[in-house]
């Protein structure tokens, strides 16, 4: 993702907001990982955040009536992907060119990518996102207050956190590369394999891997051909 810093909104600090049940969201979000273009159903209120946080937006040939409904100069051929996808990037203020007055103009036909985003993916994750660069996304993430129907609920939230940590901390036993470096397609793998890392290693699992072997099973997971599409969501080509 390329980003520039431009003059900022001013951010405004958020009250606390409901983010759903845990372990429905995570269903949901693994449902939808796994077959795509379901969409996310997330309470964002008023918040447009992510129109105007300095993202590309990914749009795929198929995504005919989207491509109609936006001028062809916005867009550019996504760098490394087959002839046809395409990118859209942001005005001078770091806003989608497609958002007038606060409003999406193209919002029964926006792009799956924009249908996909689901900022709540950071607080599941505990992935963080670059303040600097999109600090009202920061904010909402900060806002975020999952309920857990029950113990279940809360260690599936730790398992999340405990893969991202573990993803992060032990890096160097990935190659190079192999690990996503944007913060969507990093909290999308740790939604992916976080039943395989609970598995191998994590609390529960009886004998307990090394570091050294859970990353294998990762890598294992990550090179498998149902993974070889990569992480979808709005963030992914940025
Ligand atoms: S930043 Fe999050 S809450 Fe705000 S519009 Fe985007 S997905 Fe919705
Ligand atoms: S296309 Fe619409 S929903 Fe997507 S970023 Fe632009 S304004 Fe927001």
């Amino acid at each position: 993702m390329n980003t520039t810093k431009t003059k900022d909104r001013p951010v405004i600090r958020l009250a606390p907001v409901a983010a759903g049940e845990f372990s429905q969201w995570l269903g949901d979000t693994e449902r939808a990982l796994e077959d795509g273009g379901a969409g996310a159903d997330v309470p964002c209120g008023s918040c447009t955040s992510c129109c105007h946080s300095r993202m590309f937006i990914h749009i795929r040939p198929h995504e005919k009536e989207t491509l109609k409904a936006i001028p062809r100069p916005l867009l550019f051929q996504v760098p490394g992907l087959p002839k046809g996808h395409v990118l859209m990037g942001y005005n001078d203020k770091g806003s989608c060119p497609m958002l007038v007055d606060n409003k999406c103009t193209i919002y029964a036909v926006r792009p799956q990518t924009c249908r996909d985003y689901d900022c709540r993916i950071f607080a599941a994750t505990g992935v963080p996102v670059d303040a600097a660069l999109q600090p009202e996304i920061a904010e909402q993430i900060k806002a975020w207050r999952f309920e857990y129907r029950d113990e279940a609920s809360h260690s599936a939230h730790e398992s999340l956190i405990r893969t991202a940590r573990f993803l992060r901390e032990r890096s160097d036993l990935f190659p190079r590369g192999s690990l996503p470096g944007n913060p969507v397609q990093f909290a999308v793998l740790v939604v992916r394999v976080h039943r395989l890392f609970d598995a191998a290693g994590g609390e529960g699992a009886g004998e307990r891997m090394s570091d050294a072997e859970v990353a294998k099973n990762v890598l294992a997971r990550l090179n498998a051909p149902s993974e070889q599409a990569g992480p979808r969501g709005r963030d992914a080509a940025r």
